[in-house]
């Protein structure tokens, strides 16, 4: 992997992912090429990339070996797709969640560049099948779907199209492993992937919690950040059920899975998340973080703060 150091990537896209997908690679030693179809979006970009790279270096919280100014001389904004794909080995689409708007940008990538270089999507929740739908060789298509903010939650879902080839996948692989990220491998695809599939049963039972009148707002998100969340953050549920028991996970098993399958069989169905229920958590959550932009922001930055603490302490 040592080969792609100082090679060429190309991030399509310069919202909140793509400068943050930006700055992983620039970590790593990676030269970036940011392109956005809206001139002058990407120079913005690198603008808003050069506060965050300096301040990050004054908290000493910059990932990788490379000082700020390093980092900086390794990215390169453009309004002109072609000049922006110029020696890349790897595309990282970060466009809107629009399934046309990536289909598009995709079918022109793939005219611009040679077989070899890996198309590789940002996408939250569309399908690889249907992302690259309109792409001629699907065996360089993956999903590289990142964990917001990617800087600091290092996480990354790799999802194969059903086409793809499993070299694309070594690739995507040791690059994400390179810049310092945690890659996870699926070896299909299915809506949601893996991570929103988990997030989404949580969001669920604890929306059916505070509809139910079971419990409040304010106490659901203290089960999860003051006892679930505590241990998820370093070991996940299926190494918490091995933990559990003293003889690990059959006995875990012999103990708990009855117990398991009775409450699994309580859960309720899918909610509508609208309505009275939807009205009075609204309600709930504004009176804890009023939904004015300042709340919200300071909000955020104390998440990161947090997330940068935990990322250092788990190095
Ligand atoms: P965003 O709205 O902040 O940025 C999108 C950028 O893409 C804009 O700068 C826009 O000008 C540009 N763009 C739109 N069409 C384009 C085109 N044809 N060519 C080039 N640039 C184009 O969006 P975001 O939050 O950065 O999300 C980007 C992708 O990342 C989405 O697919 C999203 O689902 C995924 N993602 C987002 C998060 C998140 O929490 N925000 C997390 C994981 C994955």
């Amino acid at each position: 992997m040592s080969s792609l150091k100082g090679k060429i990537i190309t991030v399509v896209g310069s919202g909140l992912i793509g400068r943050s997908w930006a700055m992983v690679f620039m970590s790593g030693g990676y030269m970036v090429n940011i392109y956005d179809n809206i001139p002058g979006q990407a120079s913005g970009a690198i603008t808003e990339i050069r506060k965050q790279i300096e301040e990050l270096q004054q908290a000493k919280m910059l990932r990788g070996n490379l000082t700020a100014a390093e980092q900086l001389s390794l990215l390169s904004s453009h309004d002109d797709l072609l000049q922006a794909l110029e020696g890349a080995f790897f595309v990282q689409e970060c466009v809107f969640e629009d399934l046309e708007a990536k289909q598009t940008v995709f079918h022109e990538v793939e005219n611009l560049v040679t077989e070899s270089v890996i198309l590789s999507s940002s996408t939250s929740c569309l399908m690889p099948s249907n992302v690259f739908s309109r792409v001629q060789n699907r065996t360089r298509c993956i999903i590289s779907h990142p964990v917001n903010p990617p800087y600091y939650v290092r996480l990354v879902e790799l999802v194969p199209h059903p086409e793809t080839l499993p070299a694309v996948m070594d690739v995507a692989y040791s690059l994400m492993t390179d810049v310092g990220q945690a890659p996870v491998r699926l070896r299909k695809e299915i809506d949601g992937f893996a991570l929103n599939r988990v997030q989404y049963a949580i969001i669920a039972e604890s929306w059916r919690l505070v509809q139910d009148g079971v419990i409040s707002v304010k106490d659901i998100d203290l089960v999860m950040s003051e006892g679930l969340g505590m241990r998820y953050a370093f070991i996940g549920p299926i190494e918490t059920m091995h933990l559990n028991a003293p003889e690990g996970m059959e006995d875990y098993l012999q103990h708990y899975s009855e117990g398991i399958k009775r409450v699994l069989n309580t859960f309720g169905p899918v909610p509508d998340f609208s309505g009275e229920p939807a009205d009075r958590i609204i309600k709930e959550i504004c009176e804890l973080i009023p939904a004015e932009q300042e709340h919200l922001t300071v909000r955020r930055e104390r998440r990161d703060q947090l997330l940068m603490g935990l990322a250092k302490l788990k190095e």
